[in-house]
């Protein structure tokens, strides 16, 4: 079974059609309010803009937005979007440097894959133990409980299906790799880099 396709829509500033999912829905209420539409599926009025900074400084500049939902737009939801890419900018971006970490330990053969393999080698060194953002509940049990001093537990900001791509096997929820690696600090330092705001669901 496939997903059923998407419609592309319009970008209100470029006018260049991407999937739904590439570009931020903006809505006017029936109460005629104007708000970011995170999850796509406020009722009212919608308009969408790509998730890029270029055309959000566009749509400023030519009142596309404003056009498309017959209504002025606050300030605040300039700001308010410009924030959104912010974090989705560097959502995205952490996530791609994770991969690539993932990617070279697996090469430097320094990453230990599954739980059963994670178990047997916490007695042998300390590790930075790895768990996908989807693990199972059992998973995180066996892992977060291994035997041995100092390892450190990162949950990472990648899915199972996303960890076992970059690690080129199959259904890994957990992996792990020497904690005294230099792949291991980089990793560590990759997520304790805040992102800047949290999410915000109010913008008026
Ligand atoms: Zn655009």
């Amino acid at each position: 079974m496939t997903a059923p396709r998407q419609r592309p829509r319009t970008c209100v500033a470029c006018r260049e059609e991407s999937p739904k999912r590439a570009l931020v829905r903006v809505v006017r209420s029936p109460a005629g309010e104007v708000t970011l539409d995170e999850r796509g599926k406020l009722p009212g009025r919608g308009a969408y803009i790509c998730a890029s900074r270029q055309c959000l400084e566009k749509a400023r500049k030519t009142k596309a937005l404003a056009r498309a939902l017959k209504m002025e737009i606050p300030e605040a939801l300039y700001s308010r979007l410009a924030e959104h890419l912010e974090t989705y900018e560097e959502g995205g971006e952490t996530q791609g440097e994770f991969k690539l970490l993932l990617g070279l330990a697996r090469r430097a053969g320094l990453i230990h894959i599954g739980v059963d393999s994670v178990q047997s080698q916490c007695a042998r060194e300390t590790l930075l133990i790895l768990t996908a953002s989807d693990s199972s509940k059992a998973v995180r049990d066996a892992v977060d409980n291994v035997p041995g001093e100092g390892h450190v537990h990162i949950r990472m900001p990648l899915g199972s299906e996303d960890l076992s791509a970059s690690l080129g096997a199959r259904n890994v929820q957990a992996a792990a790799l020497p904690l005294r690696s230099g792949l291991s600090d980089k990793m560590r330092l990759l997520l304790s880099r805040p992102l800047r705001r949290d999410r915000i669901t109010d913008v008026s």
